[in-house]
């Protein structure tokens, strides 16, 4: 549906040249709900900005469905924008906004009534639909944004940072509607967040990005599980570090020597190096804490309860942290103690080893 390559953009030139996006390449599929993620700054909003048509890329290639959009000005691409902040019309009623986009379009006026009903009816605001927008509440007007940008059924919804500006609960309940509406109406989705959590409920696939560039494309599941970056690891979910030498590469699998002494298969990275110094990452929930030595082994320094589970803090005999987290079992007994020597066990294959 989106292919982007070769993208960079720098702002302003000379000495306050500041390259924003550098060397973006990604295929967005048609019906994928594709998130860009990563912290304020990186770039995210640029990219956004650059499908949209509202940032002229400094170089590379832009098409949507095999077409060139780059000289094309944003009201002349098949895509249109959700923006942080709704951008509604508050002198105008949920139904007027709804059916803003298609006026503009001159499209005949039964068209119009019938698809301002079917987008009042998706985003669950049928009753509401002779309010001003100034009347209802921010979870409302999110609904009206959504459905005013899907009325024209444009072939790419792009939406920056929607759900920003609401509180947590309703947060929760708009990105479950927000994934069935991409399901229901089968617009590819490009959404924009710093919120990994949310990225990794609501995506088919995220691009984790960072100082203008992409640095991993993956499934939630695959980016988790298996981040090729330590930015990637770091950034989405906690993760233990550990210093490594790797012995060889088959395939997939790497055979690691832990600062221990011990020996370990781990995911290898592609394009990592063969053999050397490398760094293991082991997430806290895979690896389990025992009291006999395990693969690796330390002391107990600090034990912290989060209601459904627990995070035991350790120091490695190496001198480095390592987090283990237990889910909480009704009843159990202490597991260890602060100050008890204790062994840190994982699987073979949990671990990944990252890039260079
Ligand atoms: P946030 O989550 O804070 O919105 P972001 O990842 O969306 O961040 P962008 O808005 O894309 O980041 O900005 C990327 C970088 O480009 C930032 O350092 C920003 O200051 C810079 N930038 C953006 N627009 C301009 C501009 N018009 N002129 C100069 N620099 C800009």
């Amino acid at each position: 549906m989106i292919e982007i390559s070769g993208l960079s953009k720098t702002f302003g030139s000379g000495a306050n040249a500041f390259t924003a996006l550098d060397d973006i390449n990604v295929e967005i599929r048609q019906n994928e709900f594709f998130t860009l993620l990563g912290p304020s700054g990186c770039g995210k909003t640029t990219l956004l900005r650059s499908i949209a048509g509202f940032v002229d890329p400094t170089k590379g290639s832009l098409t949507i469905e095999g077409q060139d959009v780059l000289p094309l000005p944003p009201y002349a691409r098949p895509v249109n924008t959700v923006f942080q902040n709704y951008a509604l019309f508050p002198h105008m009623t949920v139904a007027q906004n709804i059916g803003f986009g298609l006026e503009m379009q001159d499209r005949p006026k039964a068209e119009i009534k019938q698809t301002v009903g079917e987008m009042l009816e998706l985003v669950q605001m049928t009753a509401m639909a002779d309010r001003m927008t100034s009347q209802i509440s921010g979870g409302q007007q999110q609904r009206v944004a959504l459905a005013r940008a899907l009325a024209p059924r444009p072939k790419v919804l792009l939406l920056d940072e929607p759900l920003s500006a609401l509180d947590f609960k309703l947060r929760k309940e708009m990105q479950i509607e927000l994934k069935r509406l991409q399901s229901e109406t089968g617009i590819t989705f490009v959404f924009v967040t710093h919120d990994q959590e949310e990225a990794l409920t609501m995506s088919d696939r995220i691009a984790v990005m960072s100082a203008g560039r992409i640095l991993q494309i993956g499934g939630p599941k695959d980016i988790y599980d298996h981040p090729a970056e330590r930015f990637v690891a770091d950034f989405i979910g906690d993760t233990n570090f550990l210093d490594a030498t790797l012995q060889s590469v088959d395939g997939d699998v790497a055979t690691v020597t832990l600062p221990s002494g011990k020996s370990v298969a781990a995911r290898a990275v592609q394009g990592g190096s063969q053999s050397g110094a490398v760094t293991l990452a082991v997430r806290p929930e895979h690896a389990t804490l025992t009291k006999e030595s395990g693969l690796l082994d330390g002391v107990l320094q600090n034990i912290v309860y989060f209601g459904t589970d627990t995070h035991y803090h350790v120091t490695l005999d190496a001198g480095s942290a390592f987090v283990v987290r237990e889910q909480n079992q009704p009843n159990a007994g202490e597991l260890c103690e602060v100050g008890d020597t204790v062994g840190i066990s994982f699987e073979a294959g949990v671990g990944q080893v990252l890039r260079d």
